[in-house]
């Protein structure tokens, strides 16, 4: 069993906190907390609460809160940490992973430069292979590099240019926006086109970025540019073999993320996450060597199961495509067409 503990309980942190927790070769160790608000109060039930140092630990008594002691005595009984921490907070986090020598996962709001290895697990699961210090790239570079991952393999790629349309922030959120506007980021490639190359080394890719009022989901619209000629079926056939990419046909009703989430919350899986890239199959157009795609991604939820898969490629534990299957069992993620 693979000890594992999670330092950052929001969006992302409380969800591999779950994902490790329902998988048989691993187990939470603790959560670090630092206030006790309505998330440790249900959190307290299932895992062991920590907080980040003896200062904390007043309000959570007064909360009523068990804490189980500080970040260091988590470090002491773990063997691995996963910090989710908010961006940039992994950086400053580091110095304590090394002098503990702990490994440690970030997450993709950290600097590539934080980790030996960036990782995906379709596309290059191998380079955390017993690393120390690896790096779980953003939602939006995860849903890219898994739909790109299998059109590269079979009919190599030329140059991508993807348009990211951006959920503003994430639905707990009421602080950030905007709330009714559309604004592009005005730097073009945006910061996604040189992430995805830290996974998918020698890509030639671009990418813009535009945030949009909602919360749901991000859109991609993709243009592939391929070495040899596809169809549009080969391209569908291409990714059949992969669990992580569903496909919405035009019979599914689906038109929009409002119901691709409602989708996901039909499929009664743990908090209604949609780990899954999902493509809309009718969107998927050839043009002499070029492919254009349209896909869906649930940014809270896409990188949960590459950082259980990256945590058994750190301690050599299972080979990709093992990993793969038994997070994905456990996650209950299935090859699904609509
Ligand atoms: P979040 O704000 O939802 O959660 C961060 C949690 O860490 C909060 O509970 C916060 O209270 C806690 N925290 C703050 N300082 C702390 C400290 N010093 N020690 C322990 N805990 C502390 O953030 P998030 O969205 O889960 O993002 C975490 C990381 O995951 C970031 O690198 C982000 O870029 C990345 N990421 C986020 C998304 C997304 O859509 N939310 C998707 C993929 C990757």
């Amino acid at each position: 069993m693979i000890r594992v503990a999670i330092n950052g309980y929001g969006t992302i942190g409380r969800r591999v906190a779950r994902a490790v927790s329902l998988q048989d070769d691993m187990i939470v160790t603790g959560i670090v907390k630092t206030k006790p608000d309505y998330v440790s109060m249900v959190a307290s039930k299932d895992f062991k609460i920590f907080v980040p140092d003896k200062s904390f630990e007043k309000a959570f008594q007064d909360a009523g809160i068990k804490v189980e002691g500080t970040f260091e005595n988590l470090i002491d009984d773990s063997e691995i940490v996963v910090d989710a921490t908010p961006e940039g907070q992994g950086e400053k986090n580091k110095e304590m992973y090394v002098n503990r020598k702990i490994k440690a996962i970030f997450e993709g709001g950290e600097e590539p430069e934080i980790a030996q290895a960036s990782f995906n697990a379709y596309s290059n699961f191998e380079e955390a292979r017993s690393k120390d210090y690896v790096r779980v790239v953003s939602c939006n570079t995860t849903a890219l590099a898994r739909t790109l991952h299998p059109i590269r393999e079979r009919f190599g790629i030329k140059f991508v240019d993807a348009t990211i349309v951006r959920r503003a922030t994430d639905p707990n959120d009421s602080k950030k926006g905007p709330i009714n506007a559309v604004e592009p980021s005005l730097s073009i490639p945006s910061h996604h086109a040189p992430d995805l190359k830290t996974v998918m080394a020698g890509l030639n890719v671009s990418t813009v970025a535009i945030k949009a009022p909602t919360t749901l989901m991000h859109v991609h619209a993709v243009r592939v540019e391929l070495e040899k000629k596809a169809s549009k079926n080969d391209i569908i056939e291409a990714w059949r073999g992969y669990r992580r990419i569903m496909e919405v046909g035009k019979n599914s009703g689906i038109t929009s993320t409002g119901q691709m989430m409602d989708l996901a919350r039909e499929f009664g899986r743990d908090r209604s996450d949609l780990y899954e890239i999902a493509v809309w199959s009718q969107s998927v157009s050839v043009d002499g060597n070029h492919v254009s795609y349209i896909q869906a991604v649930h940014q809270e939820s896409d990188v949960v199961p590459e950082n259980v898969d990256a945590i058994r490629s750190m301690f050599d534990t299972a080979d990709r495509e093992r990993s793969i299957s038994m997070t994905d069992g456990k996650l209950r993620i299935e090859k699904r067409v609509f």
